[in-house]
């Protein structure tokens, strides 16, 4: 249930919130590349947040959970930043580049201060917040990731990648002391 409302959560918020993706249907690079790159910055930073209910919330149900988690978000903001750094790359804009990079390193730590907030106030909410991160990132895997490999026929990549973290996620279970 936790789950749907934080999917429900950033789908509201997907189509309340303009924004564009990277590539346009045809799959190739929009004309208007500094609109692009401010928004595909934009819906980067806008998700930061619920990694940071993730980050906090977790360590909160569970110190070595929360760690593991650190790690695991920690991998997977390598290729977010690259997504986020390339069409502001492109445009030349370096100022820009400094100010997104800078703002989506403050929004987690903003989502994991929420996250404390609340629990402080209300203990009961810790599993909301971590299904609402939960919610939120299949919501942003199934509408954006999934069709965006379709539309590149490049589905075994998705496939492959769901795979691979998987790997990796048993592999840091195995690695962090629990
Ligand atoms: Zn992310």
């Amino acid at each position: 249930m936790d789950q749907l409302i934080g999917g429900g959560s950033v789908a509201a918020l997907h189509w309340i919130i303009p924004h564009t993706h990277l590539v346009d249907e045809k799959g190739s690079f929009r004309p208007n590349l500094l609109r692009t790159a401010y928004l595909v910055a934009f819906g980067l930073i806008l998700h930061d947040v619920p990694e940071g209910f993730a980050m906090a919330n977790s360590y909160i149900a569970s110190p070595s959970l929360g760690i593991l988690m650190a790690i695991a978000i920690a991998i997977h903001n390598v290729p977010e930043e690259f997504a986020m750094a390339v069409p502001i790359v492109a445009v030349k804009k370096r100022r820009f580049l400094y100010t997104a990079a800078f703002l989506s390193g403050l929004a987690e730590p903003v989502g994991a201060i929420i996250g404390l907030v609340a629990v402080h106030f209300h203990p009961a909410l810790n599993s909301f917040f971590m299904a609402f991160a939960a919610g939120a990132m299949i919501f942003v895997s199934i509408h954006e990731l999934l069709p965006m490999a379709r539309r590149y026929h490049k589905i075994h990549l998705f496939v492959l990648g769901s795979v691979i973290s998987v790997f990796v996620y048993m592999l840091l279970t195995a690695v962090v002391p629990g």
